[in-house]
């Protein structure tokens, strides 16, 4: 990579004994932060852009701003194998807890909006909840007794 040549010998941290055998394969592919990424499953650092991308079903897991893309949360794995272990090992999906975090966001905007009152209505429509689902959000609040805080 030639835009790195003029780096060579300057990196913090990379001077040492690589500097006597003179460049490896290392100093040719300095890893981009932007490209840096951890499997979620073993912890391995990939830093070639061969990791893959996909999402596992998590009911505690909120967007905070996008609804359609409540309940999955985004893995990164270094293999495919270990796309599918994270897939495999996904925690049990509790829609209560899903409802419930879409209710806590949709209360943390009204929030932020200084709404000083929110009716029922207005929450169930910024939450996207039927009546019974808020009902099953707000008993699986009461049970495992968050605060938010
Ligand atoms: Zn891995």
């Amino acid at each position: 990579m030639p835009a790195m040549v003029g780096l060579r010998g300057y990196v913090p941290g990379m001077a040492g004994d690589q500097e006597l055998h003179g460049p490896g394969p290392e100093r040719e592919r300095l890893p981009c932060p932007d490209t840096l990424e951890t499997c979620d499953q073993c912890g391995v650092l990939i830093t070639d852009g061969t990791e893959r991308h996909g999402s596992v079903p998590d009911s505690s897991a909120i967007h905070p701003t996008q609804p359609a893309w409540d309940g999955r949360r985004m893995v990164v794995a270094c293999s495919l194998d270990h796309l599918r272990r994270l897939h495999a090992q996904a925690r049990p999906f509790i829609d209560a807890e899903l409802w419930a975090g879409k209710l806590l966001r949709a209360l943390k905007e009204a929030r932020r909006a200084d709404q000083i009152e929110v009716s029922v209505a207005e929450l169930l429509d910024a939450a996207g909840l039927t009546p019974q689902q808020m009902l099953t959000a707000v008993r699986w609040l009461e049970r495992y007794d968050h605060d938010g805080s």
